[in-house]
């Protein structure tokens, strides 16, 4: 049944605007980042993800035997000489870059007083630096003679407007990738390069669910009060896909700078 999904899926590339577009998707190899592979890959893009789990080398490869052309690159975001290395070989494999999306992230909790130095910079160093460090090296090979070349997509989080203290470095991280969001899409608007931020409500990605064994939380619970979000359920790394498809895509293509929230309404719920 999935493979008839997938071949439908590659019909169809031969009339979108991604076909032989390039796009990296970091944290690419489960998650949001997997359903954001998919999204692209179902409009017919050529996929270089970059992720710091070897495992991710798995997943190109089931998309490959799906007809798409999918590879991985084993990096960790946060390090400035790997994400120099992967982003050059991205270049050499595919001849092009077309989109980034920095999806790659982390979310530990932690206030004031439990988040010590060492987990400060890590937040940091992987939710900011990481997308600094990966847009610094995409953007000299992306196209820049074309009417819309090139498109950055940041996925951010509604944390980044809450002032609840549980998630302090993370909440941080995202709030300077708004900062970050704005000030490039300005940057490099005259490259026609539009840069944009995606925050997903709540999804149960394999981060998520490992956080919440973690702390023995009542995943039924967690499930059943998903339903009380205004459109009644949680999002789906595919939902955050889409998002990201349509902000890369000619349709958005007077849009830069902005945020866009795919929460199912969560961020507009009457307080309790
Ligand atoms: P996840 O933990 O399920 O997947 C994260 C992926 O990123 C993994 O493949 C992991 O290997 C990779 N990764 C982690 N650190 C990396 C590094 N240093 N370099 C390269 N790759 C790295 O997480 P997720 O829930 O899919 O989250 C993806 C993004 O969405 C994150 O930026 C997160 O902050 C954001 N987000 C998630 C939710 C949610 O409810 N899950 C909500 C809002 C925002």
């Amino acid at each position: 049944m999935k493979k008839r999904i997938w071949r439908w899926a590659r019909v169809s590339s031969a009339v979108s605007e991604f076909h032989n577009r390039t796009v990296i998707v970091t944290g690419g190899g489960k998650g949001i980042g997997a359903g954001i592979v998919r999204q692209f890959a179902q409009k017919g893009a050529r996929i270089a993800i970059a992720d710091k789990d070897p495992g991710s080398t798995e997943f190109a490869s089931r998309l490959r035997q799906d007809g798409i052309d999918a590879r991985s690159y084993v990096c960790d975001v946060s390090i400035g000489s790997e994400v120099e290395r992967a982003v050059q070989e991205i270049a050499r494999d595919f001849g092009r870059i077309d989109v980034l999306v920095n999806n790659a992230g982390i979310f530990p909790r932690g206030d004031l007083f439990s988040t010590d130095e060492a987990l400060w910079e890590r937040v940091m160093g992987i939710n900011l630096k990481g997308v600094f460090l990966m847009c610094k090296a995409v953007v000299p090979h992306m196209a820049q003679d074309s009417e819309a070349s090139g498109s950055i997509v940041n996925i951010g989080s509604l944390h980044s407007s809450k002032g609840e203290d549980v998630t302090l470095a993370y909440a941080v991280s995202k709030g300077g990738l708004i900062t970050f969001t704005r000030n490039l899409a300005h940057a490099l608007a005259p490259r026609r390069i539009r840069v944009n931020c995606v925050h997903p409500g709540w999804v149960a990605s394999e981060g998520e669910v490992a956080r919440w064994e973690a702390n023995g939380s009542d995943i039924e619970r967690i499930q059943q009060s998903a339903k009380s979000m205004p459109l009644g359920r949680m999002q789906t790394g595919d939902d955050i896909g889409q998002a990201a498809v349509f902000l890369s895509s000619d349709q958005a293509g007077q849009i830069t700078g902005q945020m866009l929230a795919v929460d199912g309404g969560l961020s507009i719920r009457r307080p309790i």
